[in-house]
């Protein structure tokens, strides 16, 4: 059940125009009638009342050719047959093979109505990599047990080993990944952490320290420490209920971090003690973990300093991610997070970003079969990150054998964000979502971009309950693992 401070309200979007996927063309044989602006149900005709005069159509709310069947038609019911639709050629230009353009408008229609999109035009599920979750189909019951939506939970655990530390519950089986002060303007942290809040879930503060703005929020707010230890004090350790301990990314494994000295502003120098215009580095790795008895150890540590609180422990995919999550597990932590070869980074190198770390597909099941054989697969909970673009692929990465997901990018694009790669570039971001320049970092407001986080998780949720009625379940746990579930489309019949 969703929790009750979730409410959905329409949040549209901040520019008049964004990429649309069809052109609808008026003509000048147009008498301004203004029938098209009454019959067409989702807006893309306007008339000022007052001027008599139809305004030029906000066509990316046109839902297309589908259209064409129906009785409200515009194209068909003009007079003076003064309109036409055509396909965008600017339209896939947009986004990329992993991040498709209909994956991008269907992010950005849930985040403005907080539902999944009713259109049939729009593929928002899979994406044209090629491969992983791309490939893989759920192969739903043809008679599923019936089951109720409303019965349906989506709440996970987060402590598994009942160690007598906080029992976390979260409502939805995700959650936002780390993006420090420095990477990301202080907007985008607050709204983050506020949605956090209202979905019962949690985000994380990124390696850039904590800001005090966040402090509201610190029930759902994890501490992250790493590498460079930027901003980490005791009592930002001792204010949260999960700190996490970042060895790695999945993008570029083993070369640490770099925030650019143009985004290095004096209030993100400051969190961060270190000289304003400076580049700052994370080394790789930790200078004080070399064995996992000194990863025991800087558990310990965290332990020692916040009595109560998770420990999760972030780490790339190499080959022997497995024995990485079971050390982990032995070394006391709650939660093993793995974050695959996808893992977005404006900052990573592509050599990187496509050669080092595996796949989250691979890795999610070579885990959970790992911790499973040796016996410690129910004492600790196994999140998934690197490449968890929608709702479809929550639920086939918790299928492999996840409990659950942290998610980046997603939460950036319903932030409106074009997916352009030029996060460290220059002042950074010009949408005001990855940049700390203060004039870019006002171009939305907090209230704004929670709502669009809360809707997009509401619509997240929906598809979760939706897959879970089809295959007859109750309760997400049950998906854990379900690999006999999914199909691949190259090898299926
Ligand atoms: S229905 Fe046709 S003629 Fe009337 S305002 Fe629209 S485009 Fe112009
Ligand atoms: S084709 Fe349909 S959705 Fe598109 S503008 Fe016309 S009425 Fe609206
Ligand atoms: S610069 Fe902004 S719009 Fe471009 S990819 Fe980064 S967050 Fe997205």
């Amino acid at each position: 059940m969703k929790p009750s401070t979730v409410k959905i309200n329409k949040m549209p979007s901040r520019f008049k125009h964004q990429v649309p996927k069809y052109k609808v063309t008026r003509s000048d044989a147009c008498i301004n009638c203004g029938t098209c602006a009454k019959t067409c149900p989702y807006g893309v005709h306007e008339r000022s009342e007052g001027h008599n005069k139809v305004k030029p159509p906000i066509d990316y709310k046109c839902i297309g050719f589908e259209c064409q069947s129906k009785d409200f038609c515009c194209i068909t019911k003009c007079p003076r047959k003064a309109l036409s639709l055509s396909l965008n050629p600017m339209y896939n230009t947009l986004g990329d093979p992993r991040w498709t353009a209909d994956m991008i408008t269907g992010t950005w229609i849930m985040a403005e109505t907080g539902y999944p999109p009713e259109r049939t035009d729009l593929d928002y599920n899979v994406g044209n990599s090629g491969g992983g979750f791309d490939k893989l189909r759920f192969k739903f019951p043809a008679k599923p047990a019936k089951v109720d939506k409303a019965e349906i939970s989506t709440a996970i655990p987060l402590n598994r080993r009942k160690d007598g530390r906080a029992d976390v519950v979260i409502s939805t089986p995700v959650y936002g990944g780390g993006m420090s002060f420095g990477s990301v303007s202080l907007s985008t942290m607050v709204s983050k952490a506020h949605n956090a809040t209202i979905w019962n879930t949690f985000t994380c503060t990124g390696e850039g320290g904590f800001p005090d703005i966040l402090k509201p929020y610190c029930d759902h707010v994890i501490t992250q420490v790493a590498t460079g230890l930027f901003g980490v004090r005791e009592e930002t350790i001792q204010r949260v209920k999960i700190v996490e301990l970042k060895y790695a990314q999945g993008a570029k494994p083993g070369l640490g971090g770099h925030l650019l000295g143009e985004k290095n502003t004096e209030a993100v120098a400051k969190m961060r003690e270190a000289v304003k215009g400076t580049s700052l580095f994370s080394p790789f790795p930790f200078h004080s973990v070399y064995s996992i008895e000194d990863h025991k150890k800087h558990i310990d540590w965290i332990k020692a300093v916040n009595p109560t609180a998770l420990l999760s422990v972030k780490v790339s995919t190499p080959n022997d991610v497995d024995m990485v999550a079971v050390g982990s597990y032995y070394a006391g932590a709650h939660i093993i997070h793995i974050d695959g070869g996808y893992g977005g980074t404006g900052a990573a190198p592509d050599i990187a970003k496509k050669n080092i770390a595996m796949p989250i597909e691979y890795a999610i099941t070579k885990v959970h079969n790992f911790l499973k054989a040796e016996g410690v697969r129910d004492a600790i909970t196994l999140i998934a990150s690197g490449g968890i673009r929608t709702a479809h692929d929550l639920a086939k990465a918790i299928c492999l054998g996840a409990n659950g997901a942290v998610i980046g990018t997603a939460e950036l694009v319903a932030l409106e964000c074009v997916r352009c790669g030029n996060c460290e570039s220059g002042r950074g971001c010009s949408r005001g979502i990855a940049t700390t320049d203060s004039v870019l970092a006002d171009l939305f407001d907090e209230k704004w971009a929670t709502q669009r986080l809360t809707n997009m998780y509401n619509a997240w949720n929906v598809q979760l309950v939706d897959i879970l009625q089809k295959f007859g379940m109750h309760d997400v746990s049950e998906l854990v693992g379900r690999t006999d579930l999914l199909e691949h489309i190259d090898y299926s019949h």
